[in-house]
């Protein structure tokens, strides 16, 4: 039996990794606290990429185990990036997300559809001991709405307008949204990369 850990504390993570990993034989994906392991990594990187590498090199360095780690956020043309990787952060990570996304309309006001542009990406990283890090990037592309629509997701959701639904990716089911996302996609590139160089 393989061990991975996925050094996170969010356990809605790790039940989509877990499902996307149920069909690879002998593989067991615990998290951070399941693993003993208590770590306070400083995310000091300058990209979502350096972040997840960060993370997981760190804990893999501590358990020695292939250690999984996500970094993402929402990037924002018209604001040249921003929020990006001070997602959490953005305002204080004790601020309202319904505070955070009244001011990010408030400061597209004007900008006029077609340059509301914005995506959420995820960066996943697996570092594996004695064969290095491997790190792979999810995108969903969509645009900032004009107000919060939809109760399902979580932080900028409810702002975050899919072209093609209609809808918020608060307003399409959880289900849905995990086909979609940039973490869904990002976990299962990680997955085939994992899988084709032979570790899992
Ligand atoms: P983390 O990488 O899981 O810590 O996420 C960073 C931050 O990005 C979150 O706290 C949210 O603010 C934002 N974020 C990332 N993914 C999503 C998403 O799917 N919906 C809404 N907000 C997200």
């Amino acid at each position: 039996m393989k061990t991975v850990i996925f050094a996170t504390g969010n356990q809605n993570k790790l039940k989509e990794i877990r499902e996307i990993m149920a069909d690879i034989p002998d593989v067991r994906i615990v998290s951070m606290k399941e693993a003993g392991i208590e770590a306070d990594i400083v995310e000091n990187g300058n990209t979502f990429e350096e972040n997840a590498r960060i993370k997981a090199e760190a804990v893999s360095g501590i358990s020695g185990e292939i250690v999984l780690a996500d970094d993402s956020g929402l990037v924002i043309d018209a604001l040249n990036g921003e929020p990006g990787i001070f997602s959490a952060r953005y305002m204080g990570e004790d601020t309202s997300y319904h505070i955070k996304n009244n001011e990010l309309i408030r400061r597209l006001d004007g900008v006029p559809d077609e340059d509301r542009t914005a995506r959420f990406v995820c960066a996943v990283a697996a570092a594996v001991p004695g064969k290095g890090t491997y790190v792979v990037r999810g995108v969903m592309e969509g645009r900032i709405g004009y107000e919060e629509k939809g109760v399902n997701g979580f932080g900028y959701d409810p702002i975050f307008f899919l072209p093609s639904y209609g809808k918020t990716s608060a307003e399409i089911p959880p289900e849905e949204k995990n086909r979609i996302s940039h973490r869904g996609k990002a976990l299962r590139a990680v997955r085939e990369v994992l899988v084709e160089e032979g570790i899992l």
